[in-house]
């Protein structure tokens, strides 16, 4: 078992040196390096997070862990090969695909995700659970962003890879991104153990608020407070940055995010009429009901007033609701 590990660990070394060269040292790997650079990756952020290509040929990485005296067997239980459908023998899991690293906390590399380059399905693939990859504990680049989380005491969470290497060459060194999959306690749990605040980073698009929506409770209860950043419609961080610049996007998106219950306010507008006086009351009554449910009076106060103001109901009216609901829900 932890021998198995060890080879593991070993062949994903093996396997990103040669990603890394194919991209760095070949005519195979042009293309992909066009590809990088018209995304606006610099020399330095492909050295920074080890990013490399995986040619499209059925077998390079097979064949090449074979002359190293690594077992194919073994080699596709640790997710770098696949049994051929037909026929004997293995193939590359990975081709014609840009490889991004992710480490272990000890800086090891314990799985890879490879983005496609052109349009086709699934656009990302990572490394599936293996002996050294637990998708529900993993983060990218904790290892590498922890010493800025906890000097700041925060971390930023986004939904990509790319959004991760862009924030971090706009200067957001504490930021990390799941494995294409849902945040879980198991995460929030992890991360607590460096920072007090969390500011989700999201896409401007549905599923992204979506995600951003769901993530609150599971952060919340990990005992963190939580900010969220808000990005235009449908937009990510990655294209925000390319569009208006880091400063914008460190000033108006990180610095700027909001509380958790003002993004919840602003999510349950979306699903409301305001124009008329039924849509007003019902969104009024869900909104009470959001604000009734924080602990600090300071803050259940505040945004009580800015609900009165903007719906011209009076500030007494809307705490007499918000103490009945809390009344009811203890
Ligand atoms: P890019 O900028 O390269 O297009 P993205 O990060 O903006 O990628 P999204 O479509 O927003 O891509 O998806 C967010 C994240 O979800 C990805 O970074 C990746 O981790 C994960 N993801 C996306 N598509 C897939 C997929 N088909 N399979 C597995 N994970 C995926
Ligand atoms: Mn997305
Ligand atoms: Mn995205
Ligand atoms: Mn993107």
């Amino acid at each position: 078992q932890q021998k198995e590990r060890a080879t593991l660990l070993e062949a994903n070394g093996y396997a990103s040196k040669l990603y890394r060269y194919v991209l760095r040292n070949t005519e195979a790997g042009k293309p992909a390096m066009d590809y990088l650079r018209s995304r606006g990756f610099t020399d330095k952020l492909i050295e920074e997070f080890g990013i490399g290509y995986a040619p499209s040929r059925w077998d390079t990485l097979t064949q090449a862990l074979q002359r190293n005296g690594f077992d194919p067997e073994e080699m596709e239980r640790g997710g770098l090969l696949l049994k051929r459908h037909e026929g004997d023998g293995y193939v590359d899991r990975f081709r014609d695909r840009v490889m991004f690293p992710i480490h272990s906390g000890d800086g090891r590399i314990i799985a890879f995700a490879g983005r496609l380059m052109s349009a086709g399905q699934p656009k990302y693939m990572n490394s599936p659970e293996t002996p050294l990859f637990n998708k529900s504990r993993t983060l990218y680049r904790l290892r590498e962003a922890r010493g800025a989380i906890r000097k700041t005491k925060q971390v930023v969470l986004f939904e990509g890879y790319v959004d991760v290497i862009k924030a971090w060459s706009a200067g957001v060194e504490n930021g990390v991104a799941t494995m294409g999959t849902a945040l879980t306690a198991e995460h929030a749990a992890v991360l607590r153990r460096f920072a007090d605040e969390a500011i989700v980073c999201y896409d401007g698009d549905n599923a992204g608020q979506a995600a951003a929506y769901k993530s609150l409770p599971l952060l919340e209860e990990a005992g963190f407070r939580v900010r969220i950043a808000l990005l235009p419609p449908g937009m990510d961080p990655d294209e925000f940055i390319g569009e208006h610049g880091a400063e914008a996007f460190v000033r108006e998106i990180v610095e700027g995010a909001v509380s958790a219950v003002k993004f919840q306010l602003i999510y349950l507008r979306k699903s409301h009429i305001l124009l008329e006086d039924d849509g007003k009351i019902r969104y009024l009554r869900e909104a009470v009901k959001l604000v009734a449910r924080r602990d600090s009076p300071t803050e259940r106060e505040l945004i009580l007033r800015e609900l009165s103001q903007e719906f011209g109901v009076s500030l007494d009216a809307l705490k007499q609701e918000a103490a009945d609901i809390r009344r009811q829900e203890k």
